[in-house]
């Protein structure tokens, strides 16, 4: 797979303008550099782009006998927010009901990755998660809560250095089922405060 269709030296020269922009001096020995190692640091954090789930998944689905609620809790989410592109980070709880079939543990992370390798706003990314899990198992429900800081509200703007960004985003039964979606929550509420 193509990590990106990105023209590397274009955006090298792009970084380059953007450093003068700045009031810096893109040939001091320090930047150098900096314009390739931005080119490829972007490069890298946009590789969703180049990435469909179900790719990812790439058919590790495997059978169970049994259709209870699977909850994988604490996946850690690294993407950049669409409005400013800066980064925000923290992490994603996931759970759902399969109807017999099961996605590997390392596939679910890698769904995370895949989606949030992208310019993203957290609503959004959260109910793409939710969605990709439902579609590649057939699951009956799904039920994604994500909690992330966000560096646009921290550095710069109302400066909330704190504040943790909650969404959340029910599927089917979690959906539907008053008494599903409370034992997931109970389920994610206990890592909540680590
Ligand atoms: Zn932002």
């Amino acid at each position: 797979m193509k990590e990106t269709n990105m023209n590397e030296e274009k955006v090298e020269r792009l970084i380059r303008e953007l450093l003068k922009e700045i009031g810096e001096d893109p040939n001091r020995e320090g930047l150098v550099r900096t314009p390739m190692r931005v080119a490829k640091a972007l490069a890298y954090l946009t590789r969703g782009y180049q990435m469909k789930p179900h790719e990812v998944v790439n058919q590790a689905i495997f059978e169970s006998g049994s259709d209870n609620m699977v909850v994988l809790r604490d996946i850690d989410v690294y993407s950049m927010c669409e409005h400013h592109m800066l980064p925000f980070f923290g992490h994603c709880h996931i759970g759902y009901i399969s109807r017999g079939k099961v996605l590997g543990v390392s596939k679910i992370a890698r769904i995370v990755d895949c989606l949030a390798a992208r310019l993203q706003i957290q609503e959004r990314l959260t109910n793409e998660i939710a969605r990709a899990i439902r579609d590649e198992t057939n699951a009956e429900g799904v039920g994604v809560v994500m909690e992330c800081q966000h560096l646009c509200m921290m550095m710069r703007g109302v400066q909330k250095q704190n504040a943790v960004m909650s969404t959340s985003a029910v599927l089917g039964s979690f959906h539907d089922d008053a008494a599903t979606r409370a034992e997931f929550l109970s389920i994610v509420s206990s890592s909540h405060h680590r």
